[in-house]
């Protein structure tokens, strides 16, 4: 089924941390991009608790005359997601456009997102052809990447990539997800029906440093991991009973080759202590990844995600043809 609502207004939505070198030409060049469109559009920069000029230079742009702009300004720093998250709830278009602030993701291709979204599809995500990053940012992109590949089976070219485009439905199911800790690009992916991926280029960051420290990187992977899946909790069962399985496999080992060789050649039992240990060893872990099925079944309630969104209903007409109903 396609999905091939015409698309009347596009909205960018930019989180925005102490990026004010950056900010003129950001607005500069989205504007230029989505002047291009010949569709009605609106830019949300959403600050998220800037320490620098950021947040008046936001209200300043928005106030100005025939301003696009809607400056969305949060009380204190919540991370990017949140911040996205934010400038969700005030949109108005029926395509929704993140990037980043920091120019990394040129705005010159939003008319390329928005010819592809109206092919039909619910989600545009990107994949850099030439992310300008360090090195050691790439490589454990790459092992995230391909360790989620690995665990869902989901195949999506760049998780960190930011440059996407969502229909308003999607970001609708979105803002229904009540968890406090969430990655954007995965959580839209769970809600589409036609996700596409497409190459976009990647620019180095010309002012000031990527706000994310390794702590910061550590806490964005695991809300990723988390929003994606807790499987990672069920290996801990997994893991215990290899173990104890183990340990139960070396036991009869070291029993039968103790009635062959004699009590010298098992060191007098200390062999077969470690065998039984490991055997407990393994238990525990059981007894672990059982507390984790609860926890994550727990986990998923607390977040309390809508359990279904319907995209529409389509109803038999009085006068006997269809009509379709968009929720
Ligand atoms: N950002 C934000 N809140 C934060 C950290 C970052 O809104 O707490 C914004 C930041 O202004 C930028 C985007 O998120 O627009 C990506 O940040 P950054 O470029 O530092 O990340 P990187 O490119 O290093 O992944
Ligand atoms: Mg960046």
């Amino acid at each position: 089924m396609m999905n091939d609502t015409p698309i009347t207004k596009v909205s960018v939505v930019i989180p925005v941390y102490n990026e004010e070198q950056s900010l003129p030409e950001l607005i500069r060049r989205t504007t230029a991009a989505c002047e291009g469109l010949g569709k009605a559009w609106e830019l949300l920069l959403v600050d998220d608790g800037s320490s620098d000029r950021s947040g008046e230079m936001l209200a300043e742009a928005a106030n100005a005359p025939d301003s696009h702009i809607v400056a969305v300004l949060l009380n204190r720093n919540y991370g990017q997601h949140s911040a996205i998250m934010a400038g969700f709830s005030h949109v108005s278009g029926d395509l929704i456009i993140t990037l980043d602030a920091d120019l990394q993701n040129p705005p010159e291709e939003i008319p390329r997102l928005v010819s592809v979204a109206e092919e039909g599809y619910d989600v545009v995500g990107t994949v850099r052809q030439n992310r300008q990053d360090s090195r050691f940012r790439k490589n454990a992109s790459r092992l995230i990447n391909h360790l989620i590949q690995r665990t869902t089976g989901k195949a999506m070219g760049d998780y960190g990539c930011m440059l996407r485009a969502y229909r308003r439905h999607i970001v609708d199911a979105m803002l229904n997800c009540h968890e406090r800790s969430t990655f954007i690009p995965i959580l839209a992916n769970t809600f589409a029906r036609r996700a596409i991926d497409i190459p976009v280029l990647h620019a180095e960051r010309e002012f000031g440093d990527s706000k994310y420290s390794l702590m910061r990187l550590i806490n964005l992977m695991y809300d990723l991991l988390t929003c994606l899946t807790t499987t990672p909790l069920r290996l801990l069962s997994v893991f215990g009973s290899a173990i104890a399985l183990a340990g139960f496999a070396l036991s009869l080992v070291l029993v039968v080759l103790r009635l062959f060789f004699g009590p010298q050649w098992a060191a007098e039992g200390v062999f077969m202590l470690f065998a039984v240990l490991f055997i407990f060893i393994g238990a525990q872990f059981i007894g672990m990844g059982l507390l984790g099925e609860y926890i994550g079944r727990i986990y998923t309630d607390v977040r309390a995600r809508p359990r279904y969104f319907i995209q529409r209903v389509v109803k038999p007409a009085r006068s006997g043809a269809a009509e379709e109903e968009n929720v």
